[in-house]
C-alpha cells in the first residue's frame, strides 16, 4: 500500500501529461486540476482504507473520461429541475407548484428590465408594489383589500402581529396546527406577541366556547384550516356565520388561515370540502390568509384578503416591510391570476389545476407512452396500473384522485438501489416504492417529461 501511495503523482505533474490534454481543450485548467486533486483524494483514501489495491492508469483515455464525466456534474447548478412521479402535485420538497408560462414570462420580464414596481405611472411618484395585484385578488375573491407577503406563515405572523400584539387570540384545541417543520401556531401567535387562549377539546369545540373565553382584553377570534390532518368520528366545530356573529357583536376580529386556498371550486374532480375564500369571506370572516404557491398555482407568497380598514393596518405595520414579497413572485402571482379571468380558463391554464382536472382517459394514455417509451429503451419488467394521486401541500391529505401509475423492475437494481440511481440522473426523476417495486405516477408528469424519464432509465449504470 506504502508503495502506492507513493506512486500516487502530483496534480501539477498530471496536468502536463498527454492523457489530459483533451480535457484541458474542453474545460478549464481550474476545472480539471480542482477535479484531479479531488481523485486523487479519494484515491489516496481508498488505498489507505485498503478498498483499492492498484492505481489506475492516469494515462487512459478512461480515466479522462471519468474527470470529464465529474466535470460536466460539477457544472450543473445545485437548484435544478426534477420530474416529480410521486403523483402529489403539489410536492413541497420539489417545489411546490408548476408555474404556468405566462408567470414565466412575467418574471423574465420584470426581470429583465427595470420596471414600474414602486412607481406610480399616473403620478410620476412612489407607487405600491401592492397596487398591481390587489385588484385583481378583490376581484377574485370578494374581499375590500389585500396585501400580499412572501408565504402564508408570515401573513399569519403579519396578521396576528398588527391586530392582536399583547392581546388574546382564541383558537380551538382542534386546529392548534403544525404545518411542514417549523410552523407551529401556537409558537406563531406566541412570537406575534399575541396571548393564545385555547378553547373546547381536540375534538369538539362550540361557539359557546368562544364567547365564554372573549373578555375586554380578546383582539382575535382565529380559526385555522387543519391542512395535513383530520379528526374524525365525534366532532364538532361551529360554522363561519356563527363565529362571525360572535365576532362582531364582541368587537373582537374573525380571522382564518385557510393554508392552501383555493379561488375555485375543486369538488367536480372529487376534491371535496376545500373552502373557496371568496365563500369563507362572504361567510363573515374579516381576514384570510392563505399560500400563493399551493392549490392557487403561482409562485411562494403569502396572500391576506378581507376588510379593508384591517388591511390598511397591516400595510402599514413595520413587519411588512421585513416580510415583503419580491418583484419576480410579484410578476408571477399578477400573471397567475390573470389566468383565473376570461378568456381564460384557470383548469386549462393554471398547471396545478390541469394536473387536478385531467381526466382519467388522459392519465392512462400517458402512463401507456411511458411504458411503452420503456420497453423500447429495452426494459421488460414494465406495466402500467391504476394508481392513486394527491393534491399535496398539506391539503386534503384524505381525498385522492383516480391516477395511473407505470411500475417497473430493472435487473441488478433493488428498488431502493433504483429510486436512489434516478434521483443520481442528469434531469433526476423521483417516484415512489410500493410493495417493493418502483412506481411512476404520471398524473403530475407531462407529457414532454415522458421523454426525459426514458433518457433517465438509458442513463442508468449498474450498481
Ligand atoms: C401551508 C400552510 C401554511 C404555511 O404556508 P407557507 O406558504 O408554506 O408559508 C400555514 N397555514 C396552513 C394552514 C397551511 O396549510
Amino acid at each position: 500500500m506504502s508503495t502506492l501511495l507513493r506512486q500516487l503523482p502530483q496534480v501539477d505533474a498530471l496536468l502536463g501529461s498527454s492523457g489530459m490534454t483533451s480535457l484541458l481543450k474542453a474545460y478549464s485548467r481550474q476545472e480539471v486540476a480542482d477535479t484531479l486533486r479531488a481523485a486523487l483524494h479519494t484515491l489516496r483514501g481508498e488505498l489507505k482504507a485498503g478498498r483499492v489495491n492498484q492505481l489506475p492508469d492516469f494515462e487512459s483515455a478512461a480515466f479522462a473520461q471519468s474527470l470529464a464525466e465529474k466535470i460536466e456534474s460539477e457544472r450543473q447548478p445545485n437548484l435544478r429541475p426534477a420530474i416529480n412521479a410521486t403523483g402529489i402535485i403539489i410536492h413541497t420538497n420539489l417545489g411546490r407548484a408548476r408555474l404556468a408560462p405566462e408567470a414565466l414570462a412575467a418574471m423574465q420580464a420584470v426581470g429583465a428590465d427595470h420596471s414600474n414596481l414602486e412607481l406610480d405611472l399616473d403620478t410620476g411618484r412612489r407607487g405600491s408594489r401592492h397596487a398591481h395585484v390587489e385588484r385583481l385578488i378583490c376581484e377574485l375573491t370578494g374581499a375590500e383589500a389585500a396585501l400580499v407577503v412572501n408565504n402564508c406563515a408570515a401573513a399569519v405572523l403579519l396578521s396576528l402581529m398588527a391586530t392582536a400584539h399583547g392581546r388574546k387570540v382564541v383558537a380551538s384545541r382542534g386546529e392548534l396546527i403544525e404545518i411542514g417543520g417549523a410552523f407551529r401556531l401556537p409558537d406563531v401567535i406566541q412570537q406575534s406577541g399575541a396571548i393564545l387562549k385555547e378553547v373546547g377539546a381536540t375534538n369538539k369545540t362550540r361557539a359557546k366556547d368562544y364567547a365564554e373565553a372573549i373578555d375586554p382584553d380578546t383582539a382575535v377570534l382565529l380559526k385555522s384550516h387543519t391542512s395535513n390532518y383530520q379528526i374524525v368520528g365525534f366532532t364538532h366545530a361551529p360554522g363561519r356565520e356563527e363565529l362571525a356573529a360572535l365576532a362582531h357583536a364582541t368587537g373582537t376580529i374573525l380571522m382564518e388561515d385557510l393554508g392552501s386556498g383555493v379561488l375555485v371550486d375543486l369538488s367536480p374532480y372529487g376534491l371535496l370540502n376545500e373552502p373557496v375564500v371568496s365563500d369563507v369571506l362572504a361567510s363573515g370572516v374579516d381576514i384570510v390568509m392563505f399560500s400563493g404557491d399551493k392549490l392557487l398555482g403561482g409562485p411562494q407568497c403569502g396572500i391576506i384578503a378581507g376588510r379593508a380598514e384591517l388591511i390598511r393596518g397591516l400595510k402599514t405595520h413595520p413587519l411588512s416591510r421585513a416580510v415583503r414579497i419580491d418583484k419576480l413572485s410579484l410578476a408571477a402571482l399578477e400573471a397567475t391570476l390573470r389566468l383565473y379571468r376570461a378568456p381564460h380558463d384557470p383548469f386549462s391554464s393554471v398547471p396545478v389545476l390541469r394536473a387536478i382536472s385531467q381526466s382519467i382517459e388522459d392519465v392512462r394514455a400517458r402512463a401507456e407512452r411511458l411504458a411503452a417509451a420503456l420497453i423500447a429503451s429495452g426494459f421488460e419488467d414494465v406495466s402500467s396500473l391504476p394508481s392513486e394521486a394527491f393534491a399535496g401541500g398539506g391539503s386534503l391529505p384524505q381525498q385522492h384522485l383516480k391516477s395511473h401509475a407505470v411500475s417497473i423492475g430493472v435487473s441488478s437494481f433493488t428498488p431502493d438501489a433504483l429510486a436512489a440511481a434516478l434521483r443520481k440522473a442528469r434531469t433526476p426523476v423521483i417516484g415512489m416504492i410500493r410493495d417493493d417495486r418502483f412506481l411512476m405516477d404520471v398524473r403530475t408528469v407531462t407529457d414532454g417529461e415522458v421523454t426525459g424519464i426514458a433518457d433517465a432509465f438509458r442513463g442508468l449504470r449498474s450498481p
